[in-house]
């Protein structure tokens, strides 16, 4: 019998339920159990792919190509596993599949209602992902709050599961937030107190509450929580603020949130975990021997969550070599119309062009890819940031005047990245880009082989344009060797760099080999970079 993990949250959004969800993921996982992570989003769209990341944050891909929310990247990351599309129900997908089978005809003669046809859907998408992954245990993350109209029917379904699979096989938790109160000095517990009562109205009653919290909460405010929300003392769990996401698991492990969670489930406590490993990355994470100034030029980095699967690749790599990052961020829409001097670039060691869509700020990164490769400093660019760097070494040192992107310029004189043909005949926009991993092709004695060690790589992809093949030739005739190539079609460019005479470090990626990162496996492609700044910092 599969066992369940309902996650809900209370007060706000973002007191961290997907951190919560992921960390408990793994700590259940380093005990010996295969555990899968379900992220609902009760908004309607069907997937994460047409939203806005700066409203949004990043659209997460993964392996089989769903643009899905950042949370399944928080999965990921903590429990080094793959996930599919499927990890990601939305209330978008849900009702289209209710109306297809209305339209079908699957319901001839009854009326469709929420209860039961909607909740039966999204009980069944639930159940697909256990059975694909015949986990052990199933960690369901309810996205928004208790109380939002549009998160009713998935906490019914979550009720109603409890009811068919009884109670020894689900757990109930629910992360809440409790403010602290500066005027008076005061932690306040009464906002979870209400989120208790608005789920218990829709019929379920947290096992555990998981109050997150600034500092950590002291033993008045637990017992309240206890009390008011019916739970025994030790199952409420702080989550206070962490230096990094790392650390949280390592803090609910020591108010043994597993033990509680595994008696609830009636499983085996396995007590030997070893999480040397991971207080290791954790601690060369927050600690780190030297600090590296790294410039993150990009569109949206108001919203750092638009980049978050980067920053976090970043952060693996920078453990890797015991190094500490310090993240300079450049809007280049402000470098573009010259608020923001383009050279300020250069004071970071490295510089990361980073992906984006839509023309505004494509000029503000362009100027910062041409001081950075003037001034010899390393670079690395992804998806957008490759296909701006084709554009720079096209103008700058191929001397192709006005040469561009079509998806900036229709009409420039030299198309060096244009639209896949492919792309050019759709009509929809969700989910119709070049989506998920796909195998690249890397070349011998290029720096890409060096960086992957490897001819044959899978990364993931997200992307509508690509480097046009007719321009190769001239872009490698001045030293733009195009060191890797999509292994389906070898005119399709997957990695591009400058020679190491023409500059130390220059190497951009049309994949986000971001997604693939781990704490305890950061992505080649980062891992190398950082090891280049490092090094080219010393000489210089
Ligand atoms: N806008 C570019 C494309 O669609 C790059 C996309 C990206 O950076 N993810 O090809």
């Amino acid at each position: 019998m599969e066992k369940y993990v309902f996650v809900t949250g209370g007060v706000l959004s973002s007191v961290g339920k997907g951190i919560t969800s992921a960390s408990l993921g793994m700590l259940l996982q380093r005990r010996g159990y295969s555990v899968t992570i379900i992220k609902i989003d009760p908004y309607i769209n069907v997937d994460a792919g047409t939203m806005n990341p700066y409203m949004h944050g990043e659209v997460f891909v993964t392996e089989d190509g769903g643009e899905t929310d950042l949370d399944l990247g928080h999965y990921e990351r903590f429990l080094g596993i793959n996930l599919s599309k499927k990890n990601n129900i939305t209330t978008g997908k849900i009702y289209m599949e209710v109306i297809e089978k209305e339209r079908r005809g699957d319901y001839l003669g009854q009326t469709v209602q929420v209860i039961p046809h909607v909740t039966d859907v999204i009980k069944e998408h639930i159940r697909e992902v256990s059975r694909d992954t015949s986990a052990d245990i199933i960690i369901v993350e309810i996205g928004g709050t208790v109380g939002d109209i549009e998160g009713l029917p998935f906490l019914e379904a979550i009720r109603q599961m409890s009811l068919e699979i009884g109670e020894a096989n689900r757990v109930y938790i629910h992360v809440a937030l409790s403010p602290y109160l500066h005027t008076t000095g005061e932690q306040k517990t009464k906002p979870i107190q209400h989120s208790i009562q608005e789920l218990r109205r829709i019929g379920i009653q947290p096992d555990i509450i998981i109050a997150r919290s600034h500092m950590p909460l002291d033993l008045d405010a637990k017992r309240k929580i206890s009390l008011y929300g019916s739970v025994p003392l030790e199952a409420v769990i702080n989550s206070y603020d962490a230096p990094t996401i790392y650390r949280v698991p390592l803090i609910l492990e020591e108010q043994k949130l597993t033990r509680l969670v595994l008696r609830k489930l009636a499983l085996s406590e396995n007590n030997k975990v070893d999480l040397s490993e991971w207080v290791g990355f954790v601690n060369r994470l927050e600690d780190g021997l030297e600090t590296l100034k790294i410039s993150m030029v990009g569109k949206y980095v108001k919203l750092r969550d638009s980049y978050i699967s980067i920053i976090e690749a970043l952060k693996h790599a920078a453990a890797f070599h015991n190094v500490k990052l310090e993240l300079e961020w450049f809007e280049a829409t402000d470098i573009e119309r010259g608020a923001l001097d383009v050279s300020e670039v250069l004071n970071g060691d490295g510089v990361v062009i980073l992906p984006g869509f839509g023309k505004r700020g494509f000029e503000g990164k362009i100027k910062a890819i041409k001081v950075t490769r003037e001034a010899g400093k390393p670079l690395i660019g992804i998806c957008l940031g490759m296909q701006l760097s084709v554009v720079e070494v096209a103008r700058n040192l191929a001397g192709l005047t006005g040469a561009n992107t079509t998806e900036a310029d229709p009409n420039t004189p030299h198309p060096v990245v244009v639209l896949q043909e492919q792309q050019s005949k759709l009509k929809r926009m969700g989910g119709t880009m070049r989506l998920g991993a796909l195998p690249v092709k890397i070349f011998p004695n290029t720096m890409a082989y060096e960086v992957y060690q490897s001819y044959l790589v899978y990364e993931r992809h997200r992307h509508r344009y690509e480097v046009n093949p007719d321009y190769i030739g001239k872009l490698e005739s001045i030293g733009l060797r195009v060191s890797a190539v999509s292994m389906e079609d070898e005119n399709r460019v997957e990695i591009v760099e400058l020679k190491k005479n023409i500059h130390p470090y220059f190497i951009a990626y049309q994949p986000h080999p971001e997604f693939k990162s781990r704490p305890l496996n950061p992505s080649p492609p980062f891992k190398s970079f950082i090891g280049a700044v490092m090094s080219l910092k010393e000489y210089s």
